[in-house]
């Protein structure tokens, strides 16, 4: 089987439904994560959906029981991810699975983005697990962004601390298809692949995509980074969240999400989607 962690996310449910349109049977993948409710319609779907934390063995063990790939979707609690991850390989190794399949970030190894060590630290432990592996090092979704808009449309300011920085962001959908090229596909045991959109657009380009999907005159209002922390903690971000955002914006102004390798293009076969398009399809959920 194919194991897909992440099931109950975003990203992994759509890795699922890039598989089945590929061709993979519903019943030849396991589904993980802890919401296991929310996954129902992919249960209805033939797909096999197992409870388990990372650092649940026996439930890793019992999804994992069948496996010949493991497409780890990274976990969503920054701080606790690394020991998470190397109890999803460390189980991976025990049921004798063959290949690992890790999403990472741009540039994990090199980059300062926030972000990147706790990628990097998983990197390393896939390169000193003895399985197959290939290493998806995806940059920033344009879903990301969907909360922002719908704020901008209110209030007509897009408030960013990011200048003239650029971001080469991708749907999840684009990376869920590429997931599943490299799973499906022959050839990317070994790999390293810098997934990113294929148009790098700065803040004004966000702002004008914004204002055509929502109808709402929308500008930039380019903040400081002392003044971005004070506009969300205002709106009611706790202090670490507000700091990790602008630290995030600190290193799209550096340019560490701008790159643009065309790796994702190659793999899905496709151009990335628009922004503009990848936005429209966000706000109608
Ligand atoms: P979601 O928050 O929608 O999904 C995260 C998934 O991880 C959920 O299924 C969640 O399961 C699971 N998870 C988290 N912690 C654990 C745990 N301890 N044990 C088991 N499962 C766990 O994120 P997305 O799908 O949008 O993104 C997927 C991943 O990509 C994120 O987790 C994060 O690592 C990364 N990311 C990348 C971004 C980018 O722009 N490239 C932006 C944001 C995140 P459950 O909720 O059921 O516990």
């Amino acid at each position: 089987t194919i194991v897909v962690t992440g099931a109950t996310g975003h990203l992994g449910r759509l890795i699922i439904d890039a598989l089945i349109a590929r061709g993979v049977e519903p019943a030849a993948i396991v589904g993980t994560g802890r919401a296991v409710e929310r996954s129902a319609d992919l249960t209805a779907r033939g797909v096999r959906i197992v409870a388990a934390a990372y650092d649940d063995a026996a439930a890793m063990d019992a999804a994992l029981a069948d496996a010949e790939t493991l497409m780890l979707v990274s976990g969503s609690e920054v701080g606790a991810r690394v020991a998470q991850h190397a109890a999803a390989i460390e189980a991976a190794q025990r049921a004798g699975v063959r290949r690992i399949v890790y999403t990472s970030v741009l540039d994990a190894a090199d980059s300062p983005l926030v972000l990147a060590p706790e990628h990097a630290a998983t990197e390393r432990l896939l390169a000193d697990s003895g399985l197959a592996v290939t290493v998806l090092r995806n940059g920033w979704y344009t879903e990301n962004y969907l909360g922002a808009v719908q704020q901008a449309a209110q209030s007509g300011a897009l408030l960013t601390s990011a200048g003239q920085g650029r971001v080469a962001s991708a749907s999840r959908r684009d990376y869920a298809e590429a997931a599943a090229a490299v799973i499906t596909g022959e050839g990317h045991e070994g790999a390293v692949y810098e997934l990113s959109g294929d148009v790098a657009w700065g803040f004004d380009e966000l702002a004008a995509a914004a204002s055509t999907v929502t109808g709402a005159t929308i500008a930039v209002q380019q903040v400081t980074p002392e003044q971005h922390v004070a506009a969300l903690t205002g709106a009611g971000l706790d202090a670490g969240t507000a700091g990790f955002v602008v630290a995030l914006d600190g290193d799209i102004r550096s340019g560490l999400l701008a790159s643009t390798s065309g790796d994702l293009a190659r793999l899905i076969g496709r151009p990335t989607t628009p922004l503009e398009q990848s936005l429209r399809a966000a706000l109608a959920g």
